[in-house]
């Protein structure tokens, strides 16, 4: 071939200061782009021997070499690839990557990045000009009668075609670097690159510097890496022989291997064992702590997408968590934390998504933004709440035992993610006070029982007397429990169990059962879970006191309760001067105790709200303490004190002392309301001695 000189495109002139000043930020990927296509061209040789149109030569092992040589300032890169002929370089190099030069220099004028760019107009070679001076491209191709071809180009507009001197079938790129990229022919360096973009690239990628003689001298005594391996030493060393430290050794170091070509994710779930996923875990996050456990995605339809997901273990701490998901396409890396593909809260994890399928443009960057790769991150949420909810129907046991670890990352999931958390609502934990876990069907039904059998409790009040039963018959029994299907269920919780250990003693005398619920995201979570559910309702253990805990009273002794009630409200408003109180008359099953506080869990979260949001300093005071109800216990021999007497000092001294025992169940006296309390305790006790 005679020596051909030419002119690249168009537009090209004004191609290459842009390149190299736009995309000056993220420059590294040259590295990505150059050995992927060499990776590509050993896919499609491959293919040319499958289909029989060509034939590898015997023991063909595909690979590519990155070279260094931090003398020249050079990079090469080596595949034993497919090749080019004189025409394909034409067409693919010279011709092709130019194509959309127009376009481009109008649409991205502003606002480009590096990968934009370079995905947008298939300028994955050209992404070599951002750090060399000069790039050759030599090549031969695999078809019988090719020439070997030798193209070079400046970084200027101009290049030039030769006949080659390449003996070997693939092709070599040699970038000559310019002055301020010499970091890249920098070991160290490269390795880092090649090791972000490359590390589970499908052929091996060797990593070797070039010097004169291929050897480097060093003396025995300096301390080598552990993973340089040594070919050659001279003076040989004898066999048990020390080295002695002060003579100088040459050594060639063999290529080291960068990547392994059979990533654990690529596998078939059920051949990997724990200790390869975490072994993977380590290697790929630099994270030696075990990961909790992990979700292999493993899909072909409706388009090919494998990973795994890894929960990492976390501390109550749940703001300083951060994740990373990796995305790969056809093990070529792309970006961590790609948000279009991952959903939002899964980057709180650790893992990698490798989708063949991702629609990036020509080049292998940038995502086109449509409809389909929204529905790959649907598909990756729906695919994680299968599993999660596969975990819990067949391995209860592990599910609960990692549940405290994961829940933080479902609650939050399903509060960013509908969808989610719909999937999720039946396998979303809640630990009982022992410290079991029930799923919230079973949450929402585990009090059922309990409250069956007070509703049902012989229809004698506890004076014996025949509680007038309403007359019932099966038709309306059915209905009643049609219309109970329908009413909404409701979980009780405990935020702090000392602070509400004594609903929780009468909550245990009842048999009832409540869930601990006191981690940050709770609160919200309760909220989304009643917001998509109308039979899900949350309500703290101090919230409101159900009829499990009342004893049941003939229909005349609720009247005639009811009548007393008013009485004593007035009483009570009046001893305590408050007479905001909500004040009310129960008959208590537990005889021991007098009195009680609820506190509504409306008005409770509207304050819990409100405190989260108000400003410093602001006084939030009794807010929300419209929600409090003081609860009297008509069995309580201290209640019917009251009831007996008008304003002696014990009917005020009482009031008062069964409002703060009632206050001090639910949270502590604080200040003057404090001191109060103990001197009034101490009166008290001072009249047990007259
Ligand atoms: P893309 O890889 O996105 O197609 P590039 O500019 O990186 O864009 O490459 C353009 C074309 O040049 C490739 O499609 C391929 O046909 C050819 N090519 C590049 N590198 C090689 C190589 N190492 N071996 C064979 N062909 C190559």
């Amino acid at each position: 071939m005679a020596s051909k000189k030419g002119n690249l495109s168009i537009n090209s002139e004004n191609m290459f200061p842009i390149i190299k000043k736009w995309l000056y930020s993220d420059h590294d990927i040259f590295y990505r782009e150059v050995i992927s296509n060499a990776c590509d061209a050993i896919t499609k040789i491959r293919k040319m021997d499958m289909m029989g149109e060509y034939q590898l030569p015997d023991g063909f092992k595909p690979r590519v070499d990155v070279v260094l040589n931090d003398k020249e300032k050079t990079i090469k890169i080596t595949d034993n690839g497919i090749g080019m002929t004189a025409e394909e370089v034409e067409e693919y190099i010279n011709q092709v990557a130019f194509s959309g030069a127009t376009d481009f220099l109008n649409k991205y004028k502003d606002k480009a990045n590096a990968d934009q760019i370079i995905g947008h107009f298939g300028l994955g070679f050209y992404s070599t000009f951002m750090v060399s001076d000069s790039v050759d491209i030599d090549t031969l191709s695999y078809k019988s009668d090719a020439a070997s071809v030798h193209w070079t180009c400046d970084g200027g507009s101009d290049f030039e075609m030769s006949d080659g001197s390449k003996t070997t079938v693939g092709t070599t790129i040699t970038l000559h670097l310019s002055e301020d990229c010499l970091e890249f022919c920098n070991e160290y360096k490269a390795r880092e690159v090649i090791e972000k973009y490359c590390s589970f690239m499908p052929y091996e990628i060797y990593l070797s510097k070039e010097n004169e003689e291929g050897t480097e001298t060093i003396k025995a005594s300096e301390k080598l890496d552990s993973d340089t391996v040594i070919e050659e030493v001279h003076p040989e060393k004898k066999e048990g022989e020390d080295k002695d430290p002060e003579l100088e050794y040459k050594i060639k170091r063999r290529p080291q291997l960068l990547n392994d070509t059979h990533p654990l994710w690529a596998k078939t779930p059920k051949d990997c064992t724990d200790e390869e996923y975490k072994e993977f875990y380590r290697k790929v996050f630099r994270d030696y702590k075990e990961p909790l456990f992990w979700i292999h995605l493993n899909m072909d339809y409706p388009f090919n997408l494998k990973g795994i997901l890894y929960f990492p273990k976390i501390n109550m701490e749940f703001e300083s968590i951060e994740g990373t998901i990796k995305l790969y396409n056809n093990q070529v890396f792309i970006a961590d934390n790609i948000k279009e593909v991952i959903p939002e809260y899964l980057m709180l994890l650790k893992g990698v998504i490798d989708c063949p399928d991702l629609p990036l443009n020509v080049s292998r960057s940038a995502l086109q933004n449509d409809g389909f790769v929204k529905k790959i991150s649907e598909y990756i949420s729906k695919k994680v709440a299968e599993k999660l909810a596969g975990l819990c129907k067949t391995d209860k046991e592990n599910y609960d035992k990692y549940w405290d670890d994961i829940s933080p990352f479902i609650k939050y999931g399903c509060l960013r993610d509908d969808k989610f958390c719909e999937k999720m609502t039946d396998f979303i934990l809640f630990k009982n006070l022992d410290g079991k876990y029930l799923t919230t069907p079973e949450a929402l039904q585990i009090n059922k029982e309990a409250e069956d059998e007070a509703a049902k409790e012989s229809a004698v009040d506890e004076d014996g007397n025949k509680v007038e039963a309403e007359v019932v018959d099966d038709k309306k029994e059915a209905e009643d429990k049609k219309d109970e299907d329908k009413e909404p269920r409701t979980i009780y919780y405990v935020t702090d169990e000392q602070q509400q250990s004594q609903y929780i003693k009468m909550f245990k005398a009842q048999k009832m059962e409540a869930f601990i619920m006191n981690h940050n995201i709770d609160v919200p979570f309760m909220q989304q879970l009643e917001s998509k559910n109308e039979g899900i309702r949350f309500a703290r253990i101090d919230a409101d006191l159900t009829d499990t805990f009342k004893s049941r009273t003939s229909k005349k002794a609720a009247a005639e309760l009811e009548e007393k009630e008013k009485e004593l409200s007035e009483k009570i408003k009046k001893a305590l001067k408050n007479d905001k109180l909500t004040v009310k008359l129960e008959k208590l099953k537990d005889k021991k105790m007098s009195s009680m506080l609820t506190v509504s869990e409306e008005s409770r979260r509207m304050a819990e709200m409100m405190k989260m949001y108000a400003m410093n300093g602001m006084n939030m005071g009794d807010f929300g303490a419209e929600g409090q109800t003081l609860i009297l216990n008509a069995n309580h021999p201290l209640v019917e004190y009251v009831m007996e007497h008008g304003d002696d000092d014990n009917t005020k001294l009482i009031c008062e002392q069964l409002y703060d025992l009632a206050r001090i169940q639910n949270a502590p006296l604080e200040g003057e309301a404090m001191s109060k309390f103990i001197a009034r305790s101490n009166e008290i006790m001072m009249n047990i001695l007259k």
